[in-house]
């Protein structure tokens, strides 16, 4: 059964807004400006002060008052157990005001800025959810592979001893095992749009059957061209069903399909400024004769111990790649000419500081949480600027502090 909602709609201040039609949001949903595209399709920026931001040191952090602790919310006794065991004392900001919403049934769409727990501001109320009700079933969808695993492997986490089990419906494995995983008891399905349209399609999800779907980063699932895998997941959910929607910036197109989908959606914003706080930005002016060079020589010093730099094409992040190799530093390549297993090979190297590069397109930009990423470097410019606030966004997660760097031709 499904709960009935009990909508509370209450305006917090600065941090945080809930309001009943998310069209005239004003300000704070606003889209940041986009860069320009010339025809060749490289992006120009014209204004790079974007790039160059201090790091708020974290003793001129206001610390934020959480309103709940994790022992206050009105949730299972052996989930708030695993959430101690996580180590997470107090809900970050975002948790904090979401999760008494989510708990409550209501539609939401939470931003919050990169690295600030948005993973767990989901993921305990509807384990809680599914603790209070075991034929609940949940879907969740994030745009790339690595990011679906990511949020399963959270999941794992705060379900140890729960016998809550879920299915990671990903694409570039295959698809027979997953059809059989379907066939087992699970209350969570975690995947990308693509894999799980057509699972769909063949009749392994029963989409009818699921009370809450929950879309991470979505934004960028337009930016990929899954407009209408979403559209047609969201079209297939039955009619009372919960609704959740979480990203680090929110662009006008995700706002049409929130007013289209979501049930008087209460909206959560508590991020500040576009980009996290603890992430020192600046750019660094460099001729492409001599890129690689300057690239190395900052790669080769001390503090630059675990580096994430993003190229734009897959071609291009290889030869990269190929080219630090052969200068002998350690690095790996993830991009999409890469299969499944070595995407996720070149990952847990990077994780286990293995190799201590990693160059990347824009697949590594959303999501992923790779413990104490010290610096990420724009090797290449990205193309938007919400593109730029998650590829520096891999870095200064946690609180924890962080250097991004961009490349000016
Ligand atoms: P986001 O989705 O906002 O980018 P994540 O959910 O990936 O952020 O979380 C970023 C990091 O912060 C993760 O390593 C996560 O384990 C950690 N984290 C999340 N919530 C808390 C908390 N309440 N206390 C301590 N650490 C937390
Ligand atoms: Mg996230």
């Amino acid at each position: 059964m499904f709960r009935k909602r009990n909508v509370q709609r209450k305006s917090s201040g600065n941090s945080s807004s809930a309001n009943k039609n998310f069209r005239g949001q004003g300000k704070r949903f606003s889209k940041p400006s986009r860069s320009r595209k010339s025809r060749s399709g490289q992006s120009q920026f014209s204004d790079v002060s974007k790039f160059i931001n201090k790091a708020v040191p974290e003793k001129n952090v206001k610390p934020y008052t959480p309103k709940n602790s994790f022992a206050d919310f009105l949730i299972d006794e052996n989930l708030k157990r695993n959430i101690l065991k996580t180590g997470y004392k107090h809900p970050t900001p975002i948790q904090d005001q979401a999760i008494p919403h989510v708990l409550n049934g209501s539609d939401i769409v939470g931003i919050a800025n990169t690295g600030t727990g948005k993973t767990a501001a989901f993921i305990i109320p509807l384990l809680d959810k599914v603790i209070r009700n075991r034929k609940q079933n949940i879907i969740i969808i994030a745009p790339t592979r690595e990011l679906a695993i990511q949020i399963n492997q959270e999941l794992v986490k705060f379900a140890f001893g729960l016998k809550i089990f879920s299915v990671c419906a990903v694409g570039g494995m295959p698809i027979f095992r997953q059809i059989s995983d379907l066939r087992r008891n699970y209350n969570f399905i975690i995947g990308t749009p693509g894999r799980v349209k057509d699972l769909v399609d063949r009749g392994h999800i029963p989409l009818e059957q699921f009370q809450t779907i929950v879309l991470d980063e979505s934004d960028r699932m337009l930016d990929m061209g899954f407009i209408n895998d979403m559209r047609f997941l969201m079209s297939a959910m039955p009619e009372n069903h919960q609704t959740l929607f979480f990203s680090a910036t929110l662009s006008d197109d995700i706002k049409n399909i929130i007013n289209n989908f979501l049930t008087d959606p209460i909206s959560i914003s508590v991020r500040v400024n576009d980009t996290a706080s603890s992430i020192d930005q600046d750019v660094v002016y460099v001729k492409n004769e001599v890129k690689l060079d300057l690239l190395h020589d900052l790669l080769i010093q001390p503090e630059f111990n675990k580096v994430l730099i993003f190229g734009k094409t897959k071609l291009g992040v290889e030869k990269l790649s190929e080219r630090l190799s052969g200068r002998g530093l350690k690095v790996k390549s993830i991009h999409g000419n890469k299969n499944h297993t070595q995407r996720q090979h070149a990952l847990k190297l990077f994780k286990e500081n293995t190799v201590n590069i990693l160059v990347a397109t824009d697949v590594a930009a959303r999501g992923l949480d790779i413990p104490n990423i010290s610096h990420v470097i724009n090797y290449e410019l990205p193309s938007t600027y919400e593109d730029y606030i998650h590829r520096i966004g891999r870095t200064g997660r946690g609180g924890k502090a962080g250097k991004a760097l961009t490349f000016i031709g």
